[in-house]
């Protein structure tokens, strides 16, 4: 099924056909190392793992490069604020966005091998910026370089804003801001008095932060490449000066496809650092929340609807996600168990069927609030079947290989934690096991406790089957 996608830029829903066969060259913006990430930020993130996954799921090969914004106006202010050098400022915000990507199962970019830190690619964005120069569409003054808005007619195509005024000369020289009068932006910032700066064909300075996406995403992807994707507060200023930059510098399209997510709200507004209303993913573990149950809280809205953000629905998460894992668990772990397979074939084709409904559900635009309700509508119709002894060899293992299947897209339950139990664990549910038989109720309740304080779920069907998951 070709996967369909809402294109920013064309306004509408379109299928999506990479310009080389089976490869997609994505690129996502990265974040800004001046601070540690909050959980708005891994709404996008999270919205862009899901993207990628699915598009690896459906065999397409994805080389995809994000970049990590380790010079503009935020990092250098934090790095002066604590009197440390920029490089050692944003290191540790760095470091500390890796582990959180892995700690979310978030799958790293892998173009080049890991992010690519902006200071590591200034030459390329003084080439870049040099071309512009060369060709009229930037302009130096004072020792910085601005581009010069009305030299691209189609500025605006993205964000659709018609600009009020397009007054030549006038600049904006700071990375984020929301004006649409047209004014010339910086390409190139001249050094400011114990400032971090770089040579140039202008002096010593240091690249402003839109020319940072335009010169690295086509270091490593091309010219031209098929998606670019971030929360919607970049569509303007910083998309749209990303496509003016680099389609004026090439005359080549910048990107086929933008994909942007809505934002993480709090009653109503973005979570943001300069609200004040924002938890880190540090905040929530702090608080004891399991970082599969902050990943499917974050998952489980469609990327174009807007997400409020509360402990409750997070607590929901919890408990939708416990559902869940015990159903997972308990048909992978079927014979440990302690179940008995039936003779004959019931449930595959139920199975086939969730595979066709999610897949399809993602294939329209990542619909995964509707291929969550398939699979959770699977695991409501089969659960009782299956533990009523309705479940042969083979519908066990399809019904596996289409659940593993749906678990690679959302990544929400960690496998290695199902499949193979650690021995001490085995041990336990065993002893748990043959006590219940034998009638020693507390020494069961012993190994429960037990269990549940190493982060397991227990639980006791009919005829001495009990269950177990993480
Ligand atoms: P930054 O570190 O500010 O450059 O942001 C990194 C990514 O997080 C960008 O794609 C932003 O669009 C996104 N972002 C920032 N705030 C939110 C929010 N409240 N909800 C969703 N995404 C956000
Ligand atoms: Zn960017």
């Amino acid at each position: 099924m070709t996967p369909q996608f809402f294109n920013t830029l064309s306004g509408r829903i379109e299928a999506f056909e990479p310009l080389n066969g089976k490869e997609v060259r994505m690129y996502t913006c990265g974040p800004t190392v001046y601070d540690y990430a909050h959980i708005g930020n891994f709404r996008t993130f999270i919205f862009e793992d899901l993207l990628r996954r699915y598009l690896e799921s459906q065999e397409f090969r994805v080389l995809h490069t994000m970049n990590i914004t380790d010079v503009d106006d935020k990092t250098i202010a934090g790095a002066a604020r604590e009197g440390v050098a920029l490089e050692e400022y944003t290191r540790r915000f760095t470091d500390a966005f890796c582990e959180d990507l892995n700690t979310l199962n978030i799958r790293r970019p892998n173009h080049p091998e890991s992010e690519p830190r902006a200071t590591a690619d200034i030459p390329v964005m003084i080439e870049l910026i040099q071309k512009l120069v060369e060709t009229g569409h930037a302009y130096e003054s004072d020792c910085s370089v601005y581009f010069r808005v009305n030299s691209f007619p189609n500025y605006g195509k993205l964000s659709k804003k018609r600009l009020e005024k397009n007054i030549t000369g006038a600049r904006v020289d700071s990375d984020e801001y929301e004006k649409e009068d047209g004014s010339d932006f910086v390409l190139w910032k001249a050094a400011k008095e114990g400032e971090p700066s770089w040579e140039s064909p202008w002096g010593k300075g240091r690249p402003g932060w839109h020319i940072e996406c335009s010169a690295m995403s086509m270091k490593y992807l091309g010219a031209t490449f098929d998606i670019h994707a971030g929360g919607e507060d970049l569509v303007f200023p910083h998309h749209e000066n990303e496509i003016a930059q680099s389609e004026a510098a090439t005359t080549k399209p910048f990107v086929r496809y933008w994909l942007h997510s809505k934002h993480l709200l709090v009653d109503g507004k973005k979570m943001s650092k300069s609200e004040g209303n924002f938890y880190t993913l540090r905040d929530l573990l702090g608080r004891g929340y399991d970082p599969m149950a902050i990943r499917y809280a974050l998952l489980a809205t469609h990327y174009r609807m807007p997400l409020n953000f509360t402990l409750e629905g997070l607590d929901a998460a919890r408990n939708a996600l416990k559902d869940l894992k015990a159903f997972y668990s308990s048909v992978i772990n079927h014979e440990v168990f302690g179940r008995r397979y039936s003779a004959e074939d019931q449930l595959m084709s139920n199975a086939q069927d969730l595979e066709k409904d999610f897949f399809g559900a993602l294939a329209d635009d990542l619909n995964i609030s509707k291929a969550l309700a398939s699979l959770f509508t699977f695991v409501g119709e089969t659960d009782t079947r299956i533990k009523s002894g309705a479940l042969s060899e083979q519908d066990h293992s399809e019904i596996s290989r289409v659940l593993k299947r749906c678990n690679q897209v959302l990544g929400v339950v960690p496998e290695e934690r199902y499949g193979d139990f650690p021995e001490d664990i085995r041990q336990w549910h065993e002893e748990r096991k043959c006590a219940r038989i034998e009638k020693r109720f507390s020494s069961a309740d012993k190994c429960r406790q037990k269990l549940s304080e190493l982060g397991y779920i227990v639980w006791d069907e009919a005829d001495g089957i009990s269950g177990i998951a993480k």
